[in-house]
């Protein structure tokens, strides 16, 4: 049974555990009452949703295996929580402004959402709080909407906690589940915990597609225990998103980077023809004279609205280079996380991207391109994350943000605001600390 153990698993009627076990919760995988799905929350239609057996069925959460009303959901809830040592080997020094953060996550107890501009460091500061709640015995979910972050954490946190048998999952991962005291999984994943977590982390909480989807919503909420505490990490909350939590969540802003330099400040460049620069030599030539400019002091990351545009620019742009020093990668592409080894190992010196990379990447001495930044797929949060993929990490190497556009819209006008202001916010904390 131990299969069941922190977690959930749907089962048919007749392979129902038998055995009398207080640890174990039952419950009837679609409620017939409220016509709600209990895996993932969605309301089904007793008209449409109705098998040939007479069975109903949920056609919302098909991609984790059909949910019929003859099935329950079971898990078996952890009975003994004991204190413990938990290893702690990060070595590194958090700055003041991490530190403040890092003390009211251990003092506070309260559900907490820390607004953290990009490159500040936001893993490290959640180490001590991981430790903690291991320590009495809790167990610790760290979950992302994005694959690629995911992937990005996990070693990270392994490093930090190299005694805890750390698990990893997400659709398509390598290990199966096992019960772990620390799992870093995708928020996808989390429909299969019911009551599970004491401390549920979730970085990138504006990530597509957790973003206005009720299904991850609700399998966010479900995957916490009643008492449990949530930690939201994000550089770029959406207004609503802080309207609706601000009740209930303390807010941790810190405005101020790893290394203390401000965010980059993107350079607004109007470019007539960018949607159509790859027909016509002239259309190209301002995209490469800037290209070359960049690559004086940096490789350069293009991001591209769509992918089949991005794959027309890149075949006109490559010409001006010697072979592979240019390269593309997008969603679709099979060799997508080599690429990006090689883009950081720097083997290319542009890299035409869509925005995949638009987060939870980073990249030592780049600068940025964004082809037609007016484009309805660059949202306000896009734009300051993909802005915020610019000196991250090293010294200071006159890393540069381009946004060619040939439209002004608001998703710009308030992306570079909000860096601005959070430049200010940061030089008036600097000044305070002094
Ligand atoms: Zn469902």
């Amino acid at each position: 049974m131990n299969e069941w153990l922190g977690r959930q698993v749907a089962i048919p009627k007749s392979e129902l555990p038998t055995v009398d076990d207080d640890a174990m919760v039952v419950r009837e995988a679609l409620d017939l009452k409220t016509g709600q799905c209990q895996r993932c929350g969605t309301l089904f239609s007793k008209k449409e949703q109705l098998l040939p057996s007479g069975k109903y069925y949920c056609g919302a959460c098909v991609q984790f295996g059909r949910l019929t009303s003859e099935e329950f959901l079971v898990s078996k809830q952890e009975t003994t929580i004991q204190k413990r040592e938990v290893l702690l080997t990060w070595q590194g020094k958090l700055t003041p402004p991490q530190q403040a953060v890092a003390d009211h996550l251990l003092e506070n107890q309260q559900h907490t959402m820390i607004w953290a501009v990009t490159g500040a460091g936001k893993t490290e500061m959640i180490f001590p709080i991981i430790q903690q709640v291991l320590s009495l015995g809790g167990r610790v979910g760290v979950t992302s909407p994005r694959i690629d972050v995911c992937r990005e954490l996990f070693p990270r946190i392994h490093q930090a906690f190299p005694k805890e048998k750390t698990l990893l999952l997400y659709g398509a991962s390598e290990e199966k589940y096992r019960y772990s005291k620390l799992t870093v999984c995708t928020t996808h994943q989390l429909i299969h915990f019911y009551q599970a977590f004491d401390l549920l982390i979730v970085d990138e909480i504006d990530a597509f597609p957790y973003e206005g989807n009720p299904q991850l919503r609700f399998a966010v909420s479900q995957a916490i225990k009643p008492n449990g505490r949530y930690i939201y990490l994000t550089a770029t909350p959406p207004q609503q998103l802080i309207a609706e939590i601000q009740e209930e969540f303390a807010i941790e802003q810190l405005p101020i980077r790893y290394h203390q330099r401000p965010l980059i400040v993107p350079e607004l460049h109007w470019y007539e023809h960018w949607a159509s620069c790859y027909q016509r030599k002239w259309h190209l030539r301002k995209l490469i004279r800037l290209l070359n400019e960049l690559l004086k002091a940096n490789a350069v990351l293009v991001f591209c609205p769509s992918i089949a545009y991005m794959k027309k620019v890149y075949a006109a742009v490559k010409q001006y280079f010697a072979t592979g020093e240019v390269a593309c990668v997008s969603s679709q592409d099979e060799h997508r996380e080599a690429k990006v080894q090689a883009m950081r190992d720097k083997s290319y010196r542009v890299l035409f991207t869509t925005t995949i990379l638009e987060r939870g990447v980073t990249f030592e001495h780049v600068s940025v391109i964004i082809m037609g930044a007016n484009h309805p797929v660059y949202t306000k949060s896009a734009l300051v994350q993909i802005s915020g993929r610019v000196d991250r990490k090293g010294a200071f190497n006159h890393g540069r943000v381009i946004f060619f556009l040939n439209q002004q819209t608001v998703a710009i006008r308030k992306a570079c605001q909000e860096i601005k202001e959070m430049n200010h916010l940061a030089k008036r904390w600097r000044k305070d600390a002094l």
